[in-house]
């Protein structure tokens, strides 16, 4: 992929449990102002390989045993998620993860824990939040846990904003949502990608849609990417046709 890599992953292991052998040397870029998919089946390893790059594998029993990742050219193994998050790099976690007992506004909030700038800058960045949610604008006092799941899935987005990310790394956005919903938050992030240059990995099951926003993608079969490619040449790929796509 042509550019400067903001994230590489260089033949990364990962090891649940210390024999569950779940990564077996994954290899990745994402460009500096990329949408990069990572694409395979359920137990493909992808969830797997999104929290071994924010390093949120260890309350799961997991490890990185080879292998390095590096995050703007600097190793970041060893770094918590929080040290990731003020670097600029932050997770979107599957199934959405919002505090359900707090308001849709309180969720966006806790976002910004990370930052040291003033209330001004954090009240802007609300409003940009809200200016590419308008939905959220709207249910802002909502209770999240009540609040629909496309809803659910916007508010941990714009959470991840807050903390002013120069890369999100998406788990499954689609999960759950009717088309249109899906269809809408994917052009959410190709203007946050066009828009705020934010950098995108999106571990996705909807091989469909995932390529139709992506620049570039990798397969991952149990735990080894098997293709990758640009996102035209891979939704025009006769294997990806019938096995991801679903055409003979
Ligand atoms: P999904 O779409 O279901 O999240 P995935 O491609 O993201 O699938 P992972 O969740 O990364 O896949 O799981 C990859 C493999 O690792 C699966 O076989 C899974 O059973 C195993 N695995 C995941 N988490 C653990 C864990 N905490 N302990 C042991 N094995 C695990």
């Amino acid at each position: 992929q042509a550019g400067k890599p903001i994230l590489a992953v260089n033949n990364i292991e990962v090891i649940y449990d210390h024999v569950i052998l779940v990564l077996k040397g994954v290899s990745l870029t994402v460009p500096e102002g990329g949408i990069v998919a990572l694409l395979g089946a359920n137990g493909a390893g992808k969830s797997t390989t999104l929290k071994a790059i924010s390093n949120l594998l260890r309350s799961e029993r997991g490890e990185v045993t080879k292998g390095s990742i590096e995050f703007e050219g600097a190793r970041i193994e060893a770094q918590t998620a929080n040290e990731l998050v003020r670097r600029g790099c932050i997770q979107v976690m599957e199934g959405r993860h919002c505090f359900g007992h707090l308001t849709v506004e309180e969720n966006l909030m806790t976002g910004a824990f990370t930052r040291r700038d003033g209330k001004a800058a954090i009240k802007r960045d609300l409003d940009m939040v809200y200016d590419y949610f308008p939905r959220l604008r709207e249910r802002r006092s909502s209770q999240a846990g009540y609040t629909s799941g496309g809803e659910q899935q916007m508010t941990a987005i714009g959470r991840a904003l807050m903390s002013r990310p120069k890369m999100i790394l998406l788990d499954e956005p689609s999960m759950g949502l009717a088309p249109q919903l899906q269809e809408e938050i994917f052009e959410i992030i190709r203007k946050l990608n066009e828009e705020q240059g934010v950098s995108f990995l999106l571990a996705e099951q909807n091989t469909s849609i995932a390529l139709r926003y992506a620049t570039y993608g990798y397969i991952l079969e149990s735990g080894r990417i098997v293709m990758d490619g640009a996102a035209s040449d891979l939704r025009e790929n006769a294997d990806v046709k019938e096995f991801y796509l679903g055409v003979g």
